[in-house]
């Protein structure tokens, strides 16, 4: 089976001729049509809102996108709630879900009117000292630990995650907040990640969903949403079998009717903090051949490399490659499809079958589109490429220039580095 590339060779070859390769191409009619859907699998719930997981793609214009649909922005440091502040989503739009967060990072949440979801028992006092006294809404992100398993398969492991408050924590955090003139409450939990089955939301709801209903019998809080947080995954793979967001916003619903409904807690909303669901198969990393070596094995190198999606190299994790303009020819070939770092972990692919690839051929890494260029970095003296969107009228959009040597040197405030460079 193949996945197939939201844009042809014809279209890259355009593109290319104003923004040279490589850079990150996103499919604005792919992303609209997945955030609406999304929307419409959680209608049945009132207060239901997405907060996009800035860090997944941290780009204004394609979140400038998502906040058409009513979007808000989850943020996990001080950058990205300025991000979320410029765009203009501040107050109930900003969900801070950091960790290990440094005290003035709240202070600055705070500000904004954005909400606080503490991930451990030691904030309270932190939010306290620097916000002068806690806000009235406030959230707590809950870590049951063990292991989540969905039918006998294990799924992730909770109890090694670094995130969240054990369940005593979270019951004493709950009492201590109230007493401390709380008056709205949130939950938060995120136990696996990149799931590629329906049941998790849902299974994960009914447990937040319990929680939530004893302590408000337990403590009496009033809780007004609940978190599902992110992690519902993609198909990396080709013969994977894709969520069906209708499929887990009816599950997340009967875990509704089933336990908050009947505690009298119908008034409670759910957020989620999408961030691969959202925008990863809406983008691709376009890359062209420019070398190709046969030692030991056949390589085919390419002008991306590891700074451009670290994915592979850090989780070896699969990235679905198209030869564009050869979707048709057969896969006859096995090639390591590599960047340039000095790390031998620098490939996109290790004995992959695909066409006979000339030099000069534009290669498609699909499912970049999240926790793709975000992850970037500098190593080798790479810089950092250019992100483009690809419009519903099939124009193309610069969204994000590509780095430019004068940009890696502009830290060296202590040197006129790159004016000495380039007047030499
Ligand atoms: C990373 C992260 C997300 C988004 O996760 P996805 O796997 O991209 O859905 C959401 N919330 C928090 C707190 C995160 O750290």
């Amino acid at each position: 089976m193949a996945k197939t590339p939201f844009v042809t060779k014809e279209k890259v070859e355009e593109i290319a001729a104003s923004y040279p390769t490589p850079f990150h191409l996103y499919d604005e009619r792919g992303i609209r049509e997945n955030v609406s859907n999304l929307k419409k699998a959680f209608s049945w719930n009132k207060g239901y809102k997405e907060y996009f997981a800035v860090k997944a793609t941290p780009n204004p214009f394609l979140i400038n996108i998502l906040r058409e649909y009513g979007c808000g922005c989850d943020c996990s440091s001080k950058t990205e709630l300025m991000m979320s502040k410029t765009i203009g989503a501040t107050g109930d739009d900003i969900m801070f879900s950091s960790n290990d967060t440094p005290i003035e990072e709240f202070k600055y949440c705070n500000d904004l009117g954005g909400i606080i979801n503490l991930d451990d028992i030691t904030h309270i006092e932190a939010v306290e000292k620097a916000c002068g006294k806690l806000p009235k809404k406030m959230s707590c992100r809950y870590n049951p630990g063990g292991i989540f398993k969905i039918s006998n398969d294990i799924m992730d492991n909770p109890g090694d995650a670094k995130y969240g408050m054990t369940t005593e924590q979270i019951y004493e955090a709950f009492r201590i907040l109230k007493e401390k003139g709380v008056e709205e409450f949130g939950i938060h939990s995120f136990l696996c990640s990149n799931t590629v089955t329906n049941e998790y939301y849902p299974m994960l709801a009914k447990l937040l969903f319990e929680l939530a209903a004893d302590l408000k019998a337990k403590l009496g809080v009033h809780i007004t949403f609940i978190n599902l947080s992110g992690g519902i995954g993609i198909p990396y793979l080709p013969d994977q079998e894709p969520n069906d967001i209708f499929v887990i916003g009816e599950g997340v619903r009967k875990a509704y009717e089933e336990v908050l409904t009947p505690a009298g807690m119908d008034d409670v909303a759910i957020y989620t903090e999408l961030g691969r669901y959202m925008l990863g198969p809406y983008g691709g990393l376009v890359t062209k051949a420019i070398n190709e070596k046969h030692t030991h094995k056949e390589y085919i190198g390419v002008d991306a490399c590891a700074v451009n999606l670290m994915r592979p190299a850090i989780y070896g994790a699969y990235h679905h490659i198209t030869v564009l303009g050869k979707e048709n020819e057969p896969s006859d070939n096995k090639y390591d499809v590599t960047g340039s770092l000095c790390e031998n972990c620098d490939k996109f692919a290790i004995d992959r079958m695909l066409p006979k690839i000339e030099m000069g051929d534009y290669l498609f890494i699909h499912d970049a589109g999240a926790h793709g260029f975000s992850m970037g970095y500098n190593y080798n003296g790479k810089l950092k490429s250019a992100e483009i969107l690809l419009k519903e009228d099939g124009s193309f959009r610069l969204i994000r220039r590509a780095e430019t040597p004068k940009d890696y040197f502009s830290t060296f405030d202590c040197f006129d580095f790159y004016n000495d460079l380039i007047s030499e």
